[in-house]
């Protein structure tokens, strides 16, 4: 049959089979199984458009050259259309920072410093960061910030947290039975056990008592479901479940939970038809839960190969990853650079920050073995590697830690651990 070429991409999207796993509605029509009808004709059209140009020399592209413009753009300016994250602006620097290391782009030593001064305004005297210089300290903004600072990872970035004040902080926030509010005065739930875990861990600033009974309150979150609430009796969520799976990772207790459960609840979230995740049970595919809930699955497969579960693939993660990146590559791109929700909906930097950390997951088994790792569109879609507890590159959790493992954690002062009513 003349020269041999090379095989065409697969995928999934363009099977007969793939088309016989829409919803299934049995002629009862809701509100819910219409809205899902309406994303599936959407994700159908982008997966046709892709079709129609497809042959065996077209692949899906990561466009890295159009996304990073627009997170060039993003560090230097933002239109007005942010202006209600005025209260997240450490989020922006992360989002945007971990965007660029996914794609091995390199921030100019001016730009990174130009941060670490913006991140230094938002932190408060009283320990933590706001999300703006001046703002109360909050624990989301305090883990994007230091977050991002690991993700520069310079002198200047590592000393711009104060950690004797970042413990007292979070020392304010600690509840009786072990949980965190969000910030003084606020809300509890599963985010600010994470959020306080990954930046004490990655500062090392765990005293013996910190985390006192936060992993059975955080068990008391996992409920019938098999998935984790935001708080102990509400409904399993994507985004809590990582938070409170990826908390119990640092405090090594996750084999406390139902680790089956977990799985069987998670691996349910992968939709049938547009191959990303969904946040919740009945809910529609959202390109950011790529990593929500993508992210689970490496933490997971660690903890059961732990638990010597002999009948753990031991080639590939438990979702079907080459469908999500399908479903990211084809239906999430904006086609002026940035990622998005579904198709249809607006780009932004949160999007581009977790459907690229989702696609990293999606392409790497683990972070050095090249043998088994699934690179839809060939070499030149491939990301870094991101670690699935902190969301930065291995490489970035390495170097905090050996920089602040030297350091002793700080001396607890009896008084400042008083809560003030
Ligand atoms: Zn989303």
């Amino acid at each position: 049959m003349g020269e041999k070429e090379a095989p065409p991409v697969q995928l999934r999207c363009l099977s007969e089979e793939h088309f016989h796993q829409r919803v299934q509605d049995d002629g009862v029509w809701t509100v819910t199984s219409y809205e899902q009808r309406k994303v599936e004709s959407n994700v159908h059209e982008a997966f046709t458009a892709f079709k129609e140009n497809y042959s065996q020399l077209v692949k899906p592209i990561l466009e890295k050259e159009k996304h990073l413009h627009y997170l060039r753009k993003g560090l230097q300016h933002l239109s007005d259309a942010y202006e209600c994250l005025d209260a997240s602006r450490p989020w922006l620097c992360y989002w945007i920072l971990h965007s660029l290391e996914l794609l091995d782009e390199p921030i100019p030593d001016s730009l990174a410093s130009n941060v670490c001064q913006f991140l230094a305004h938002c932190q408060s005297p009283n320990g933590g960061f706001g999300g703006g210089p001046g703002q109360h300290p909050h624990l989301a903004p305090t883990y994007a910030a230091v977050n991002a600072l690991c993700i520069i990872g310079t002198e200047e970035a590592f000393s711009v947290i104060n950690r004797e004040k970042l413990l007292e902080f979070l020392l304010s926030l600690k509840q009786p039975d072990g949980s965190f509010l969000m910030h003084l005065g606020g809300e509890v739930d599963v985010r600010s056990a994470y959020c306080a875990a990954s930046v004490a861990s990655l500062t090392h600033i765990i005293t013996p008592d910190l985390f006192d009974g936060t992993p059975e309150w955080i068990i008391s979150c996992q409920n019938w479901e098999g998935g984790i609430g935001g708080i102990p009796g509400m409904e399993a969520h994507g985004g809590y479940t990582f938070c409170g799976m990826a908390a119990m990772v640092m405090l090594k207790k996750e084999m406390l939970l139902d680790l089956p459960a977990l799985l069987h609840w998670v691996t349910r979230r992968q939709m049938r038809f547009e191959g990303g995740f969904q946040g919740r049970c009945n809910k529609l595919v959202d390109g950011c839960y790529s990593f929500w809930q993508g992210g689970l699955l490496p933490l997971l497969h660690c903890a059961l190969r732990t638990q010597n579960d002999h009948a753990l693939d031991m080639t590939c993660w438990m979702f079907d990853q080459q469908a999500l990146q399908e479903y990211i590559l084809l239906c999430c791109q904006n086609p002026f650079g940035g990622l998005l929700d579904k198709p249809g909906k607006a780009r932004d930097f949160y999007h581009t920050c977790y459907c690229l950390s989702g696609l990293s997951v999606a392409q790497h088994f683990g972070s050095g073995d090249l043998l088994h790792d699934v690179v839809l569109g060939g070499e030149e879609n491939r990301l870094r590697p991101t670690h699935p507890v902190y969301n930065i590159c291995p490489d970035k959790v390495a170097g905090a830690l050996m920089y602040f493992l030297s350091k002793p954690i700080p001396e607890v002062k009896k008084a400042s651990s008083d809560q003030e009513q």
